[in-house]
């Protein structure tokens, strides 16, 4: 297949000959209407009725027990490896093969970054690799879960569901449980994805969202907690805000707070996005099928959601041959001002990672030599 052919393909479903995005926001419903309510109401900053809406919408599209918006995903990360109980020294198990905000979350509580190898199936963290890093480099102690060598604290597992296709979550649960691990779903790009009919970022102890402008849905910058324990959800606002005693009038805070709040004005943005989900996952799933069927047969591969799953189809990929014809499509492509991208590199080649404890990688290898993303907005 030449690279030709693809690029007309994907100037033909967007039917332009200008400049063609990865991924641009789509705003045609109440969102104007609902941002200029809250300028005519004053109530732009951190208290208004649209930050409620916001995380009640959430609550029932996802089934989750809190949401707990924040100001962007990278904080609703923190929070959530916060409140699972993560500290200086500990070590949290995440995939290599992420975009960095996983890992800056983390570094940030003082904690550092494992990195075990995804499946090839998902993207995302495979349980196989992870229980066999276990099993060579863990000991379960009266302490809980420590590294036998350092004897760091091994707190917490971060799976990522890569590009909104869920990992495989039922697996990564049982070896959690097994090695009294929280599991803190990175969910930030899988809004509208279900693992065997449940929304991602519910089935761990904590998920975290994103809402950034690339996102399926943005409210301009912002981010979500999803706490499954409702406790666990009221902590979660407790700390997300400066953590204040109630009281009509005076100051008591009864811990240190981190001042994450999705501010009245995003939050407004967000519930006009939010009816417009269902509309945006029917576009995606059927650009996908296009894509899909293109590419049907030809020397790529087209990255299809799992079995077990529905994927919202956040970015669609294709695995390439090879290096060489990766680094070809994404050299002509960008150059006839269609926008491809490889995916990311991996965490431990950059400079704050690379010491990080990790296992051989080999899928993620594979995959960070040969993927590339094709525009995913969604198209009428
Ligand atoms: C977008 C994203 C985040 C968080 O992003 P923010 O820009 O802080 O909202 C975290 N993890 C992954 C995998 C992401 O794609």
């Amino acid at each position: 297949m030449n690279i030709k052919s693809i690029v007309e393909f994907v100037r033909d479903v967007y039917k332009t000959d200008e400049f063609i995005p990865l991924h641009a926001p789509v705003f045609d419903g109440n969102e104007k209407k609902y941002v200029l309510d809250t300028l005519d109401s004053t109530f732009v900053s951190s208290v208004g009725k649209y930050v409620d809406d916001f995380e009640r919408k959430m609550e029932s599209y996802t089934g989750t027990s809190r949401a707990v918006a924040t100001v962007n995903g990278t904080a609703a990360l923190s929070a959530a490896l916060y409140l699972a109980g993560v500290k200086r020294g500990d070590l949290v198990i995440t995939q290599a093969l992420t975009f960095v905000a996983t890992c800056n979350a983390l570094y940030h509580l003082g904690a550092e970054p494992v990195f075990t190898d995804v499946s090839p199936v998902s993207l995302g963290l495979c349980p196989v690799a992870l229980e066999n890093w276990l099993l060579e480099n863990a000991a379960l102690t009266d302490k809980g879960c420590v590294h036998r060598k350092t004897h760091q604290n091994i707190r917490a597992v971060v799976p990522m569901h890569t590009f909104g296709h869920p990992v495989e979550l039922d697996e990564l649960i049982d070896v959690c449980k097994k090695w009294h691990l929280v599991l803190v779903e990175d969910a930030a790009e899988s809004l509208g994805s279900f693992y065997k009919g449940r929304h991602t970022g519910t089935l761990g102890e904590y998920g975290a969202l994103s809402f950034n402008g690339n996102k399926i849905i943005t409210t301009g910058g912002g981010g979500m907690v999803f706490c499954r324990s409702p406790e666990a959800g009221i902590r979660a606002k407790h700390i997300t805000t400066t953590a204040k005693v109630p009281h009509p009038y005076e100051f008591y805070h009864d811990e240190p707070g981190f001042n994450y709040r999705m501010p009245n004005l995003n939050a407004a943005l967000g519930c006009g996005q939010m009816e417009q989900l269902d509309v945006f996952l029917k576009r995606k799933r059927s650009l996908a099928q296009r894509y899909e069927r293109f590419f049907e047969g030809s020397e790529f591969e087209f990255v299809k959601e799992p079995s077990y799953a529905k994927s919202n189809y956040w970015l669609n990929a294709v695995i390439c041959e090879n290096n060489d014809s990766r680094d070809a499509i994404l050299a002509e492509m960008n150059a006839s001002n269609v926008m491809v991208r490889p995916i990311w590199k991996l965490m431990h080649r950059l400079p704050m990672f690379e010491s990080a404890m990790r296992d051989d990688l080999t899928n993620s290898e594979k995959i960070e030599a040969r993927l590339i993303n094709l525009p995913s907005s969604p198209v009428a």
